[in-house]
């Protein structure tokens, strides 16, 4: 009796530190922001999806802002690249744009409704970040799923996984959708531990994402894969793509220079490659070495 009592303990234990370790990250990666001080649900509803930043500053340590009154409207269903030196602040764009942080001044809206001011239930439709931070959370793969719409049925969470592309090695799980995955359950690769969190994007179906591309980890081959399985994520949505490669702007329908917490360009690949600043003058010297 001890032992079936303890072991079950045990477990939520374990369960309850990883969700609580993951809650943070869940919340990034569904784009939620963490309940901020100031957030004020208002109860307007967003007319349309278009994101903006109007007047938008922020800092991390008071006093010391990192962005300096950006602005940027979005357009419906537009592919936005962000690039710029390491430190500009792009990441920190994303995360405001996403709704992960509020603004210290000014604000960013969705359809003409401050992100804060949304109930974060109804944020996470919105506009969520995607990053490649693994966010597989102990629990079945069936779970790992629904946390990011309860109540989806079992044809959902396989639509979702079919939408990129795993569906086939979760059938081929010893206990399909009841495996369980995270740590404790079954070891998944780092690419399928990513499949997962694609997946759980799809069942949330937000209209917007801002992708915080990051250097791979992630062997070439899986990564081509996973180039597969993202896109078919990115399909038929507004993306704001942070770029930290320069060869991903190129495709994109405007590029916004971040330097020094500014936008200090924005238009398409060729108006700013014609325009001779500092984005055509990265594109020369990204283009020279490669
Ligand atoms: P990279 O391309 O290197 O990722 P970035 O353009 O995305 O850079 P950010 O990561 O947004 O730039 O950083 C902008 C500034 O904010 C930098 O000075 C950075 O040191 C600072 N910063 C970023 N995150 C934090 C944080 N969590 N706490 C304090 N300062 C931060």
């Amino acid at each position: 009796y001890v032992q079936m009592l303890i072991d079950p303990v045990d477990r939520i234990v374990s369960i309850l530190d990883e969700i609580q370790l993951g809650a943070a990250s869940l919340a990034r990666l569904l784009g939620v922001a963490q309940v901020p001080d100031d957030r004020e649900v208002s109860g307007r509803e967003p007319v349309g999806e278009q994101i903006a930043a109007d007047d938008v500053r922020f800092s991390y340590v008071e006093g010391r802002d990192v962005l300096h009154g950006v602005d940027l409207t979005v357009g419906v269903g537009e592919r936005i690249a962000m690039v710029g030196p390491s430190g500009a602040g792009k990441s920190t764009l994303g995360r405001l744009l996403a709704g992960i942080h509020p603004p210290r001044t000014g604000a960013v809206t969705v359809g003409g409704v401050g992100l804060t001011e949304l109930p974060l239930d109804d944020l996470r439709g919105h506009v969520a970040l995607v990053t490649q931070e693994h966010h597989v959370f102990v629990g079945s793969v069936r779970e790992n799923l629904v946390l990011a719409r309860p109540g989806s049925t079992d044809d959902d969470v396989r639509g979702a996984l079919d939408a990129v592309d795993a569906l086939d090695w979760v059938d081929a799980l010893p206990e399909g959708l009841d495996t369980e995955v995270g740590s404790g359950g079954r070891a998944v690769t780092a690419a399928q531990a990513q499949q997962i969190a694609l997946a759980r994007l799809v069942l949330a179906d937000p209209h917007t994402l801002v992708l915080d591309e990051a250097t791979s980890l992630i062997d070439p081959r899986a990564a081509r894969h996973l180039e597969r399985s993202l896109a078919a994520v990115l399909e038929g949505r507004t993306v704001i793509a942070i770029a930290h490669r320069l060869f991903s702007a190129h495709d994109a329908d405007r590029v916004a220079v971040v330097e020094d917490g500014r936008i200090a360009e924005l238009g398409s690949h060729d108006e700013l490659v014609a325009a001779g600043g500092s984005y055509a003058a990265l594109w020369d010297s990204w283009h020279g070495r490669g």
